[in-house]
C-alpha cells in the first residue's frame, strides 16, 4: 500500500516516516511564525516555528535544525509575510491555476448503439478520468465521468457567461451553446445525463506578476492577517483555454454529439494553484529559501510555472522527495 502508485500521503509517506520512530505528528498545530536568528556565517536562518493549538488556543515554540514549510500555495506566502521574513518581490506572486473549463456533448441513443453497442454512455461508470490528451503549449483535456449531482453542478451550476440563452447565436453552429442552460433546455440536458460525455479543460496558464497573495494587517483571524488572493487569467491562458475548448468540441462532434455545451467556468474555480514561491525567485534549485537559510518549501508554491497544464500533485510529491535528499545531504550528513 505504501509504495504503489496513486496513493495519498497519509497512506504512503506518513506511515513510512512513522516507521522510523523519529517522527511525531502534532494534530491541530497551526504555525503562526517561522522563527529566525542571524548566524555569524550562515546569515539569517530558520531555527523553528511558533504554533497555536487550534483546539486549546495554547501557543508553543518548537526548535528545529531545519524548517520545511508546506502550507500550500496560499498559506505558505501568508506565513512568510506574517513571520516578517525578508522582503522579496516574488513572495506570493505569480499564482497560476490552469484556468479550467468544461465541455459536454449530448448523444442520440441510435448513434451510441452504433458506436458502443449500448444506448447509454453512463458517465458515472468506471474511472473518473479514463482518458487524457496532452497538447504541449496549450495544456490538456480529460474525459470526465462523475455522479449525477457532481456532473450537474460542474456542467450547469457555474459559468462566467451568464445564461446561455442571452449569448449571441452562432448560426453556423446551431447545436452549440455556452453558459448556463435553464428551463426546458436544462431539463433536456439533465434527462439525457446517461447519454452525455464531459471533457474538462486544463489550460497551460502563464505566470503573471499581478496574480497572487497579499496580506492586509487590518484583516485578521486568530492566526494573524489573512491572505487576500487575486487572479485574472492572462492572454496566453485564455488563448490556450479557447484552443483546447475548440479541440474538445471537435472531438465530441466527430464522435457524434448532437448538442454541445461549453459551461465556461469562472476563473475563480481554483483547484490547481501553484507558483507563488517560485523556484529561482524565492527558493533555489534545492527548494531552500534564498533569503532565510535552513527554510525549505515543499508544496505547489515552488513550481516555476503551471507545468504545461498537468495536474500538479505528483510533481510536488516528487519534488518534495528530492528536496528531502538535498536537505539531508546539506545539513544532516
Ligand atoms: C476538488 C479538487 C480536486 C483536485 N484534483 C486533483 C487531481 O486530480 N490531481 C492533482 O494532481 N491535483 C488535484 N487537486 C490539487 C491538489 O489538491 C493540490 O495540488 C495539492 O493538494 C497541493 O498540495 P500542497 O502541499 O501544495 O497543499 P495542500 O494539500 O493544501 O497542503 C497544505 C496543508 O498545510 C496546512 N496548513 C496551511 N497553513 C498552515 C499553517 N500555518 N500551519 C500548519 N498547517 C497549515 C493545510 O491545512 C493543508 O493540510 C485537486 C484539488 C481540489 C480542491
Amino acid at each position: 500500500m505504501d509504495k504503489i502508485a496513486k496513493r495519498s500521503t497519509n497512506v504512503s509517506y506518513v506511515p513510512l516516516a512513522l516507521k522510523t520512530g523519529r517522527v511525531t505528528i502534532r494534530p491541530n498545530a497551526f504555525v503562526t511564525q517561522i522563527m529566525t536568528e542571524t548566524h555569524l556565517t550562515e546569515g539569517l536562518r530558520a531555527i523553528g516555528v511558533r504554533i497555536r493549538d487550534t483546539w486549546s488556543g495554547e501557543t508553543e515554540e518548537i526548535r528545529a535544525g531545519v524548517v520545511v514549510m508546506a502550507a500550500g500555495t496560499i498559506e505558505s506566502p501568508r506565513l512568510w509575510l506574517n513571520s516578517g521574513l525578508p522582503s522579496n518581490p516574488w513572495v506570493g506572486r505569480g499564482l497560476v491555476n490552469h484556468y479550467f473549463d468544461w465541455v459536454t456533448g449530448m448523444f442520440d441513443e441510435r448513434d451510441l448503439i452504433a458506436i458502443l453497442g449500448s444506448p447509454d454512455i453512463n458517465p458515472f461508470v468506471g474511472h473518473t478520468s479514463g482518458g487524457r490528451l496532452d497538447y504541449p503549449g496549450l495544456g490538456s483535456i480529460l474525459v470526465t465521468g462523475m455522479s449525477p449531482g457532481l456532473t450537474a453542478s460542474m456542467s450547469y451550476g457555474l459559468s462566467q457567461s451568464g445564461y446561455s440563452s442571452l449569448q449571441p447565436l452562432l448560426t453556423s453552429m446551431p447545436w452549440y451553446a455556452k453558459g448556463r442552460v435553464v428551463g426546458h433546455e436544462l431539463q433536456e440536458w439533465m434527462e439525457n445525463y446517461r447519454r452525455t460525455l464531459s471533457i474538462v479543460i486544463f489550460a497551460d496558464d502563464e505566470v503573471n506578476y499581478r496574480n497572487g497573495v497579499t496580506v492586509d494587517p487590518a484583516n485578521k483571524d486568530e492566526h494573524g492577517p489573512v491572505p487576500k488572493v487575486s487572479y485574472v487569467s492572462g492572454q496566453r491562458g485564455s488563448r490556450n483555454r479557447n484552443e483546447l475548448v475548440k479541440i474538445a468540441v471537435d472531438i465530441l462532434r466527430k464522435a457524434g454529439a448532437k448538442k454541445v455545451l461549453r459551461t465556461d467556468w469562472p476563473a475563480s474555480l481554483m483547484i490547481h494553484m501553484e507558483s507563488t514561491m517560485r523556484m529561482g525567485f524565492v527558493v533555489d534549485d534545492s527548494c531552500e529559501s534564498y533569503q532565510t537559510k535552513r527554510l525549505y518549501i515543499a508544496d505547489n508554491s515552488v513550481h516555476f510555472n503551471a507545468l504545461g497544464g498537468a495536474n500538479p500533485t505528483l510533481t510536488t510529491q516528487a519534488l518534495a522527495t528530492r528536496t528531502a535528499d538535498k536537505m539531508a545531504e546539506k545539513y544532516f550528513k
